[in-house]
């Protein structure tokens, strides 16, 4: 293995991130050597020979680059030849992964596509940065174990960092114990229940009963703590570099901690990933009375025979029609003009009409004037100046989440908060103390687990490696689990008009698709926004039983600025749902009627 080593002082020219044809270089003796820097160079010239037998057998670990005197060097084979490391057991499985990319990096050639990809975290680099260390007990100090806390753990790991993570609660966070996975498996759980009396096929029998909440419940923890140990436990002990402290932490400068413990904990740099917990409007009378949140609610003991939901966005939708699906007598009220607020008018007011006729009783444009609790709950509330009243046997708030910034230290770092307690970022994901980064539901809106994910991997690259890598949200595809599910992503009809241009949009009925046909489930619309003059795909908003799977293609053309004959022109397989966005694509352009199964 031919490694390229500065031949005077001996760094590691990959290590530095230098590729062969950014080195300096000097020709001795018919042989062209490769420098770290000019300086080097112009030492070396003045006495090549004393130079190249000072440093001929110097070599550098394949993983962790480190160079290393003959002495301090140990080998292992592979393909039949010696390979010298550093000796760490850990650079050696690494190597193993991927040893041609491992090779070819040495040898300051360029590594193979995809391997390369995989282990540097991104095709657009090209060279391998290196990290700053700090003189730290470790060189990356995570503050919270959940999506974030991940993203970054992992990141710090495959740069070659030292990374330490302390969490507090339960490893994992809010998607695995409390948030995606519990509440995903529970709407398909009612969603199974409610299918069992409302299916659209003749000839097959509806078999009524009621549904063993306990038993579900305890399927639903059963398989978080199983997605918990095989998803993040098991994942933290195969890295060998991060260290995990489960205490809380309290941040006391931009390069320390304080455990529960009382242990003083040093690194280099910090990111908080200390994630968001769910915020009650304040409501009079709702502290004293106690409510449900998303997370009390999964875990109920028995199932209510009714239930008031405060919110209407993704939480509360999503909990809403799970418990209208489990029996439970369900009404919503939202303060916003229309459920679902955020997207596309046209969806919250189809999706409205979709979950009022599976008996939901919806009301929105609410003002909520009190919360009383007397046995049952009472909610007051006035609806186009009418004054009106809901009771249940439980009340679940879903008015949104905020930040856990509070009581560990934050305050006296120079960490700026925003207006709703969130740390505020650079585009680096750097808060206002240069050595403490933040990522994942900390940092407010849009608080989504691959944001989260995302955000954590690209603050521990950034801390460790200098600012390289914005975090970049253009193309952020967004999910509501109902049934039929919201999706969308990019601009919706009316933000391109405010921006003071005109969309070209096109809107296909899922009644126009094969698939949704033959599923007798033609609920919900594929809608299209496209740039008059380029004809690219500026946005996507899809209400469809599958809407989730559908919207990543359509994340991919906003992202890569895809035409809407792009769309029309690849194959989409009959009979998919995506087939929709095929046929969504052709109605720019054909009159939807014509269209048939085998157009083209
Ligand atoms: C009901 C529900 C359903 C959801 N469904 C989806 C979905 O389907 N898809 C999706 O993309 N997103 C979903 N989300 C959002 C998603 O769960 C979050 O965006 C994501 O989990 C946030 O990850 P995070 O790492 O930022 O924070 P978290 O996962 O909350 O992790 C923060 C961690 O920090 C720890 N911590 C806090 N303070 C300290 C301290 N001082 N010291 C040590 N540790 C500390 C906490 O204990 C916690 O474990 C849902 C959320 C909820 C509530």
């Amino acid at each position: 293995m031919k490694t390229l080593i500065c031949p005077y002082c001996g760094c590691s020219l990959v290590r530095l991130g230098i590729s062969k044809e950014k080195a300096a270089t000097y020709g001795y003796d018919g042989t062209e050597y490769h420098f770290c820097c000019q300086d080097c160079a112009n030492e070396f010239a003045a006495d090549p020979e004393q130079h190249l037998q000072r440093t001929k057998d110097l070599v550098v670990c394949p993983t962790c680059l480190a160079e290393k005197t003959p002495e301090l060097t140990f080998t292992f084979e592979y393909a039949g030849q010696e390979v010298p490391y550093c000796g760490c057991p850990y650079c050696r499985e690494v190597f193993l992964k991927a040893p041609d990319y491992y090779i070819k990096r040495l040898e300051g050639t360029e590594a193979t596509e995809g391997v390369g990809d995989f282990i540097r975290g991104g095709s657009d680099r090209d060279a391998i940065t290196p990290i700053s260390r700090g003189d730290g007990d470790f060189d990356l100090l995570i503050v919270g174990g959940g999506s974030a806390g991940f993203g970054a753990a992992i990141k710090g790991a495959e740069l070659g960092a030292r990374v330490a993570m302390a969490e507090l609660g339960t490893l994992g966070g809010t998607c695995v114990n409390v948030g995606c996975v519990p509440s995903k498996t529970l709407i398909r759980a009612a969603e199974a229940n409610h299918r069992r009396t409302h299916h659209p096929f003749e000839g097959i029998a509806a078999t009524n009963g009621q549904p063993d909440w306990p038993v579900v419940r305890d399927h639903k923890d059963a398989l978080v703590t199983g997605m918990r140990e095989t998803k993040y436990r098991d994942v933290l002990r195969s890295y060998e570099a991060v260290t995990l402290f489960e205490q809380r932490a309290t941040v006391t400068s931009g390069n320390s901690i304080t455990l529960a413990d009382g242990r003083q904990i040093t690194a280099g740099k910090l990111v908080i990933t200390t994630g968001a917990s769910p915020w009650a409007a304040p409501i009079p009378g709702l502290a004293e009375a106690g409510y449900l949140d998303s997370t009390t609610a999964m875990a109920l003991d028995t199932l209510p025979s009714s239930l008031i939901v405060i919110g209407a966005s993704a939480v509360g939708l999503e909990l809403a029609q799970m418990f209208l699906r489990l029996g439970v007598q369900v009404t919503l009220l939202e303060a916003l003009p229309r459920i679902v607020p955020v997207e596309d008018p046209a969806i919250g007011n189809a999706l409205a009409e979709y979950l009022a006729a599976e008996g939901m009783e919806i009301h929105v444009g609410v003002t909520i004037e009190a919360v009383e609790r007397n046995g049952s709950y009472t909610v007051r509330f006035s609806q186009d100046d009418r004054a009106s009243t809901a009771t249940a046997e439980q009340l679940l708030v879903a008015t949104g989440r905020r930040a856990n910034t509070v009581g560990f230290g934050l305050d006296d770092v120079g960490v700026t908060l925003g207006k709703r307690g969130e740390v505020v970022v650079n585009e680096y994901l750097q808060t206002a103390n240069p050595d403490i980064y933040a990522a994942g539901d900390v940092t407010g809106e849009p608080m989504f687990v691959y944001v989260a994910a995302y955000g954590g991997t690209t603050a521990a690259e950034n801390a460790l490696t200098g600012n390289t890598r914005p975090l970049d949200l253009t193309a952020l595809p967004k999910v509501t689990f109902t049934d039929p599910q919201v999706a969308s992503v990019g601009f919706t009809e009316e933000e391109i008009r405010y921006q003071g241009a005109e969309p070209l949009t096109a809107e296909l009925p899922l009644e126009h698709v094969p698939r949704a046909l033959a599923a007798r489930d033609t609920r919900g619309f594929v809608k299209l926004v496209a740039d008059a003059g380029t004809r690219k795909i500026v946005g996507a908003h899809i209400l469809a039983s599958e809407a989730g799977e559908m919207i990543t293609e359509l994340a991919l053309a906003v992202q890569f600025g895809l035409t809407i004959e792009n769309l029309t022109s690849a194959f989409h397989p009959y009979l998919t749902l995506s087939e929709g966005i095929k046929l969504a694509a052709q109605t720019f352009d054909k009159d939807v009627s014509k269209l048939s199964c085998c157009a083209g």
